[in-house]
């Protein structure tokens, strides 16, 4: 058994929460930053403390955010009738890179999924509904995961916003199944925006 000096111990462990990565790759980042320049370790430390601090939920579409609302939502040149559904933040870059979508986004924060114990109360339906009261939005593009938990979230949405009647689309055509938004090109990203169906 290893004997880490204990603060190295401390990093290791901190480091080893992530994801992705495993105990010797935390071993490797932790030994990497105690030898490297005291200002590398400093900067990487305070990056990761602003970045935490300085953020929090966009009380319009619950984007991660400095600015409240988000500089999307600020955005007046955005359409305020098109919303699009995601799963996560990150989904908003790699539809924004389509450059084809010209509405708001709505950021669920997960997906339906009971074997995680994820239920609809875990994700920010509310938040949604409540944003659809207001009557702006036309129409809601479901743009969940191509994936089992993606589809069950997409379904769920689609009963629960029929009694509002506003018009729910889905974007499919093309998407590969079982998969994460993520890993979709723009090509196959903008066909999907292009060729989305009423549910
Ligand atoms: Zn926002």
């Amino acid at each position: 058994m290893l004997h880490y000096a204990r603060p190295i111990a401390r990093l290791i462990d901190e480091l080893n929460k992530l994801p992705g990565i495993g105990p010797k790759t935390a071993q490797r980042l932790a030994y990497h930053l105690v030898t490297g320049p005291k200002e590398d370790a400093r900067s990487l430390a305070e990056a990761i403390v602003e970045a935490s601090e300085r953020t929090g939920y966009c009380s319009v579409c619950c984007t991660i955010t400095d600015v409240d609302p988000c500089r999307l939502c600020q955005d007046s040149s955005r359409d305020r009738s098109l919303l699009c559904v995601v799963e996560e933040p990150k989904d908003i870059l790699v539809l924004e890179r389509t450059r084809e979508y010209k509405g708001l986004y709505h950021v669920l924060h997960g997906a339906i999924s009971p074997m995680d114990g994820v239920g609809p109360d875990d994700l920010k339906i509310r938040e949604l509904l409540a944003r659809l009261a207001s009557g702006t939005v036309r129409e809601v593009i479901l743009a969940t995961d191509p994936n089992i938990e993606g589809e069950a979230t997409a379904m769920y949405l689609a009963r629960l916003l029929k009694p509002t009647g506003v018009r729910v689309t889905r974007m499919a055509h093309g998407m590969p199944v079982g998969s994460d938004l993520e890993y979709v090109d723009e090509v196959t990203l903008t066909k999907a925006l292009e060729g989305r169906r009423e549910l």
